[in-house]
């Protein structure tokens, strides 16, 4: 027999889906959810099916946006391009308010282990991006992972040809760390003394 009645051990598996959120965590947020009000219930439901339904990937840079093109592609100086491997690593660098330029966000890294090839990932749209030629620097800002440096490596490399400098961001950023959790300092520190690769 269930401990929980359906509706209950239903909303306590679908918040279990969620990272780092474990059955006893799960189940607390469900209880949360039974005290709020119906409005207050149905207001984070609507967040959650709205999100879905207006978050897309900006058509120029790849990150997310709720319109054609971001708000950083509108406005920003576009020709310079900070490359990452995801959107959250955008947040991670706009929050040092350091950096002018625009965005590439790959979604992934060249994994042959996770059979993640260079075509998987969003480098065909970043060499167009390069060939309108306004663009005067790509700055890799791949995790200083094994994976990431290779991706950084490989791209450097397709881009060289097309005479636009491209850079690495200097290390700081701890080998096998994420940009995510990197600090505030360490990171823009890692961002202003970057190397041309
Ligand atoms: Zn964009």
């Amino acid at each position: 027999m269930e401990v929980f009645i359906e509706p209950i051990g239903r909303l306590i598996n679908e918040f279990s889906k969620l990272p780092g959120v474990g059955k006893k965590t799960a189940q607390r947020y469900a209880y949360r959810v039974i005290s709020m009000s119906e409005e207050e219930a149905r207001a984070f439901a609507d967040a959650v099916v709205d999100v879905k339904r207006r978050v897309r990937f900006c058509r120029i840079c790849g990150n997310f946006t709720d319109e054609d093109t971001c708000a950083v592609c509108r406005t920003r100086d576009a020709s310079q391009i900070c490359v990452v491997k995801e959107p959250k690593d955008v947040i991670a660098l706009e929050k040092l308010h350091e950096y002018q330029g625009v965005y590439h966000v790959l979604h992934g890294v060249i994994s042959p282990m996770n059979g993640v090839g260079p075509d998987d990932i969003r480098i065909k749209e970043l060499l167009a991006r390069l060939r309108e030629g306004n663009v005067k620097e790509v700055i890799m800002a791949t995790n200083p992972d094994v994976e990431g440096e290779a991706t950084a490596m490989y791209i450097a490399k397709l881009i060289k040809p097309l005479g636009v400098k491209v850079t690495r961001i200097a290390h700081g950023v701890p080998v096998g760390g994420e940009l995510e959790y990197t600090d505030e300092v360490t990171l823009a520190r890692a961002l202003i003394e970057r190397k041309e690769l």
